[in-house]
């Protein structure tokens, strides 16, 4: 058996592994440096630059920006090498290029050194990933007008930045640069910031992140953008029937993500794709049956481990010889980890209240409050909260979200207490390490 993964981000190398690992010949083409927009251009870059902010928040003076960037760099190139060498540890095949489909079987791909090849196969899998969303307005094209890709790379610290949208990436760059001294503003459309998120978890960090000094404009239609001679950028919105105008040296456009299927010639094999992505089902299978699509292309939940689960499910579907019907895996995507690394970090997974209310489940929400746990406190990072939601029914657990410090890695035993569908109360048995953070969720349970 042979397959071929177009793309290797982080949903098309981890698939390439283990598919590998199974035995199975694979072909991994990548038009761009292995590990897609999470390891070169995404999650970790960013992640080192929060880092940075975070001790520069701390040490209250200016950073060595060169030296941050370089940390950064550094941080990328040493986890590019590590993917490289398991995959030629692996044996897997990488072609550096551009893919398209000639036939359903078969895919070419313009080499990065301009050669031509095909490489034909049983199954392939299209882990493409996304592109930043531009915003039409007008000003949109205007220099200093940028994406998160480009934010990653400034080579100094705007003194102004205006943020448009306050969804995670663009509340994660908040942070960063207000870490590092820029004035910021956000524009965000809805009624409040990260509107994917629990509504009272976001209004809440939404203060948090006002105390440290991020300007943020919730109800604000952006209508465009004009350069004046200074080069300095004037963002003018609409709020509450009123014209507003802020100014900033750059402007940051975080308005969402697409998924990238211009390229692909899927309308010559007549593969189904809507605006939103490609469309799959549960087994990530394509319109056409041998292929299959995973990750930001399908314009689902747009994250890294989805994409990497997505993976092992279509390979799972693969292994078992392709079932209609029956589970492959244990892989439940209802549970899903979700993470923003902001100053403090927010952390959810499962249901939200408001969820909960319009399925009409009768829930209870059980709070714990950071600023009574000791180890936050000496951490001086006492911020935030963690709210179990709880099935009044069932005792199990349907949802968490928590602000604070690491929150980011505090998220997972909820989702193991919903992936093992522990009962709340059989959890309020589960001995935890005084002081840690990790007691936030008992006394939550305990509450
Ligand atoms: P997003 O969908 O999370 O947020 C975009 C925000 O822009 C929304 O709040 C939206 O209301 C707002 N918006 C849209 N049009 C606007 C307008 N005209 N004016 C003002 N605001 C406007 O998208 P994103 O932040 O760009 O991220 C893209 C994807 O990448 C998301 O799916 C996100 O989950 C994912 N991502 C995840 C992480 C993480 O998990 N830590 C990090 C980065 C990106």
């Amino acid at each position: 058996m042979k397959i071929t993964i177009i793309g290797a981000g982080p949903g098309g190398y981890e698939t390439a592994l283990e598919a590998a690992k199974k035995g199975i010949e694979c072909v991994l083409i990548s038009d761009g440096p292995v590990g897609g927009t999470c390891l070169n251009e995404g999650c970790i870059p960013t992640k080192s630059l929060c880092r940075d902010a975070e001790l520069c928040r701390c040490r209250q003076g200016d950073p060595e920006y060169s030296k941050v960037l370089a940390r950064k760099d550094s941080v990328v190139s040493r986890l590019r090498e590590g993917v490289e060498f398991l995959l030629k540890n692996k044996l897997i095949r990488l072609i550096y290029g551009k893919a398209s489909f000639a036939d359903v079987h078969t895919v070419k791909v313009h080499a990065a050194d301009g050669a031509e090849l095909s490489v034909t196969s049983d199954y392939i899998i299209i882990a493409t990933g996304s592109v930043p969303a531009p915003l039409p307005v007008p000003g949109a094209d205007l220099e200093g007008v940028i994406d998160s890709s480009a934010a990653l790379s400034l080579q100094e610290i705007p003194r102004r930045l205006c943020i448009i949208g306050a969804g995670v990436i663009g509340l994660e760059f908040a942070s960063v640069f207000s870490g590092f001294g820029s004035e910021v503003k956000v524009l965000e459309y809805c009624g409040n910031i990260l509107p994917h998120f629990d509504t009272d978890m976001a209004k809440r960090l939404k203060q948090s992140l006002s105390r440290h000094g991020i300007k943020i404009e919730t109800s604000a239609r952006v209508q465009g953008i004009a350069r004046d001679g200074q080069g300095s950028l004037h963002v003018s919105y609409v709020k509450g029937g009123e014209e507003n105008e802020t100014v900033g040296d750059k402007v940051l456009m975080a308005v969402g993500r697409r998924a990238n299927v211009r390229s692909l010639n899927l309308d010559d094999i007549g593969l189904a794709w809507t605006e939103r992505g490609i469309t799959v089902n549960g087994y990530m299978q394509t319109s056409i049956p041998h292929i299959y699509a995973i990750g930001d292309v399908t314009g689902g939940l747009m994250l890294a481990h989805v994409a990497t689960f997505q993976g092992y499910r279509a390979l799972g579907h693969i292994l078992a010889g392709q079932p209609a019907e029956g589970a492959v895996d244990n892989i439940d995507f209802s549970v899903v980890p979700a993470a923003v690394f902001t100053e403090p970090e927010a952390a959810s997974v499962g249901l939200t209240e408001d969820e909960c209310e319009e399925r009409g489940i009768a829930y209870e929400a059980r709070k714990a409050f950071f600023r009574a746990n000791g180890k936050a406190l000496s951490l001086d990072s006492a911020d935030g909260y963690c709210k179990l939601l709880v099935d009044k029914e069932t005792g199990l657990v349907l949802g968490c979200h928590i602000f604070g410090p690491h929150s980011s890695d505090l998220i997972h035993e909820a989702a193991l207490l919903m992936n093992g569908k522990i009962p709340v109360d059989e959890y309020r048995g589960f001995i935890h390490a005084h002081p840690t953070l990790g007691e936030v969720l008992q006394a939550a349970a305990r509450e």
